[in-house]
């Protein structure tokens, strides 16, 4: 199961800049946002490859860079293998070092390695990384389908990765 995730406080990085360049993952963090409340991981009839309620968390997170006065712009992709920056082509990393430079900084909404590929495309460039979430445990939950092709996770739980304490269930 995917890793779970908290929030990391993206706005006081910010400080001091004018734009910056968001770089999603779409499986681990769109999973975490999909948690509370069993909404739906995916809607494939709604919204094909699109985490319905992962869109919105971005959207949020730029309102509230725009709120500070930072122009904050998505870097997208709607190929499947795109979806996983720890596994990340060389051709995808190349087009991220190219958009990067037109921003001050990248702002990161994955795990550690996906912050790895990140910074590993972007060294060519003096753009900052900033990681905006931190891995609280792994998830496991029990996979649904809904009518007419929607997923969702219920009975989720949070286990520690190594070292870390058991969180308390998240969902009935
Ligand atoms: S980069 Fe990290 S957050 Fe993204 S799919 Fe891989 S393990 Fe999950």
């Amino acid at each position: 199961m995917p890793i779970h995730f908290e929030d990391l406080d993206v706005v006081s990085e910010v400080s001091g800049l004018t734009s910056a360049l968001i770089v999603p993952c779409n499986m681990c963090p769109a999973a975490t946002a999909a948690v509370p409340d069993g909404r739906p991981f995916m809607q494939f009839f709604r919204s094909f490859l699109k985490a319905p309620f992962f869109e919105g968390y971005i959207k949020a997170l730029q309102s509230r860079l725009r709120e500070i006065g930072l122009d904050s712009r998505v870097f997208r992709s709607r190929l499947y293998h795109h979806w996983f920056l720890c596994m990340w082509t060389s051709a995808r990393r190349t087009k991220l070092a190219k958009y990067a430079k037109q921003h001050d900084a990248v702002i990161v909404l994955g795990c550690g390695s996906a912050a790895e590929t990140v910074r590993d495309s972007v060294q060519s460039s003096d753009c900052k990384v900033i990681e905006g979430m931190e891995v609280s445990g792994i998830m496991n939950a029990k996979l649904r389908f809904h009518f007419p092709c929607n997923v969702s996770f219920e009975d989720c739980k949070i286990t520690p990765v190594f070292g870390q304490k058991k969180k308390e269930d998240l969902t009935g």
